[in-house]
């Protein structure tokens, strides 16, 4: 089967591939969790890099074409952190797995959050990042943007 669009499990993050929209699945086929018809099922998509953009300073840094990124003190995007926040050495990190970028939270003292729809998630688990969300590392937040 071509699957040419996906829902995501709000419950497991499992990609749910279909062919047309008349085949949409009414549950996951990972966890069987009900698919509610208002989640969006998305043409599947493979993003080629992200923006992250800090939304105080309007600093930006633009990764392109990459499959795990750490950030942190000491890692990619240092320079996007203010000082004065609490950020680890290796603070978070962003992966991609099947056309998804995911956040995860590496056991930093502030946490890391992801922000949707005014909706904060921990990001001690992997949490899907979408386009237009907000990572929040303390008081800095940043603005997430996926480039396809
Ligand atoms: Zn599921």
């Amino acid at each position: 089967m071509n699957n040419r669009f996906i829902i995501v499990c709000p419950k497991c993050q499992q990609d749910n591939g279909f062919d047309k929209l008349s085949n949409r699945p009414a549950a996951c086929k990972n966890c069987g969790a009900a698919l509610a018809d208002s989640l969006p099922a998305e043409k599947q998509k493979t993003p080629v890099g992200i923006i992250i953009t800090n939304q105080e300073s309007n600093d930006n840094f633009i990764l392109k074409f990459f499959e795990l990124a750490f950030f942190g003190r000491e890692h990619m995007g240092k320079t996007l952190f203010r000082p004065h926040v609490e950020i680890s050495r290796r603070h978070f990190l962003i992966k991609l797995s099947k056309n998804q970028y995911y956040i995860q939270d590496l056991g930093s003292m502030a946490g890391t959050f992801f922000e949707l729809d005014g909706t904060q998630t921990d990001c001690k688990e992997p949490v899907p990042l979408v386009d237009g969300g907000t990572i929040i590392l303390g008081k800095d937040r940043f603005t997430v943007n996926i480039q396809y």
